[in-house]
């Protein structure tokens, strides 16, 4: 996937912040937030004017009404606007009123027929295109959304990370999943990466140190929803922030470095290699054991897996967590990937010598 930087980002200011309400609610409301949100120096204000809710009789936006605003938001406070499109309906009114970046909301993300409409509606047009991931933690589906986007010759595209939904009580409105982003970047060096953390986070008060996470994990800006009077929004009340707040969130973030390079680091990474390659050894050693017990267990006609001995080593392995060093769900995660693969490199063995 081949794509181009998005320039409207490619400000001094980091990370890009984009931030607005959740929904456009009425002109008046518009000016207000875009008003105090350029005084604090925010550049890109975002707002919903057509909302996807999950249950129908929520606020589903004002619809078209609202673009005049993000006119006026655009020629009377220079700012750029952002807002999400569903449909390629949507598209054509936010690209005739001149709209500057538009985004994919998490529900329409999920459905490959709404995208590809999308994309076909944005064949020969010029704008960038911010993709939220999918409701469902399906990476393959988050690339393929922006796949769609790219081969329909839109080339400046962005992704932003906005959570994964869950059913049950839970800490968060939608579940980070950090290692999707992760591996999002991993693949996509060169895509730019925002995080949402207030749709991850639900409620105001987890906002700060979600985006300090986004930071340190090196993603390119923020989506903050803002709203000069939170309690009173029409969407997503929980969640928002007065412009105030936001400047109080950016000004705590630390920002760090990516390029480190000192005796100091290059020591600690050596001493990180070294252990790496102890773990190698010490890993393809179990499984020739393993493959020595398979041939045993098929000699004996035993079967490869036996739960006891997988809870008396997990059991073991827990124990190790004790001092607070090992988290005890990463722990397990090793140990099941560990097993795992022994039963597989058993059962090979198993097999290919009953042949
Ligand atoms: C939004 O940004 O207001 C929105 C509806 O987000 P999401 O698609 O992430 O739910
Ligand atoms: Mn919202």
């Amino acid at each position: 996937m081949k794509f181009d930087k998005i320039d409207i980002f490619n400000t001094k200011e980091q990370p890009v912040i984009i931030a607005g309400p959740c929904s456009a609610e009425s002109e008046e409301q518009v000016m207000q937030v875009a008003t105090e949100l350029k005084q604090h120096g925010v550049n890109i204000f975002r707002a919903g004017i057509w909302k996807p809710r999950t249950r129908p009789g929520c606020f589903e936006g004002v619809g078209k009404t609202g673009l005049p605003w993000l006119a006026r938001v655009k020629n009377e406070l220079g700012m750029h606007v952002a807002t999400e499109v569903a449909t390629a309906d949507h598209v054509e009114l936010a690209l005739n009123a001149n709209v500057d970046i538009l985004w994919v909301g998490a529900r329409t993300t999920a459905n490959p027929f709404a995208v590809q409409e999308i994309a076909d509606s944005l064949r020969g047009c010029d704008v960038p295109v911010l993709v939220k991931n999918p409701v469902n933690p399906d990476i393959e589906l988050w690339i393929g959304a922006m796949e769609r986007l790219v081969n329909a010759g839109v080339t400046r595209v962005g992704a932003i990370h906005r959570g994964f939904s869950s059913y049950g009580e839970k800490c968060f409105r939608n579940a980070p999943q950090w290692q999707l982003p992760i591996e999002l970047r991993r693949r996509f060096p060169g895509l730019p990466l925002l995080c949402d953390p207030s749709h991850i986070a639900g409620k105001r008060e987890l906002i700060l140190s979600l985006s300090q996470q986004a930071m340190d994990l090196d993603f390119d800006g923020l989506m903050i929803e803002t709203h000069c009077n939170p309690l009173c929004a029409l969407s997503d009340a929980r969640q928002q922030v007065t412009p105030e707040e936001l400047m109080e969130i950016l000004n705590k973030l630390v920002h760090r470095t990516t390029v480190a390079d000192n005796s100091d680091f290059r020591a600690y990474r050596e001493q990180i290699d070294e252990i790496d390659r102890e773990l190698m050894t010490l890993l393809s050693k179990r499984m020739e054991i393993a493959r020595g017990i398979g041939e045993l267990k098929r000699k004996m006609g035993m079967v490869a897996f036996q739960p006891y001995r997988y809870n008396e080593i997990m059991e073991r392995y827990i124990k190790f967590c004790a001092d607070g060093k090992l988290e005890v769900d990463a722990v397990r995660e090793i140990f099941e990937l560990i097993h795992s693969e022994s039963i597989r490199q058993q059962l090979t063995v198993m097999n290919n010598n009953d042949a």
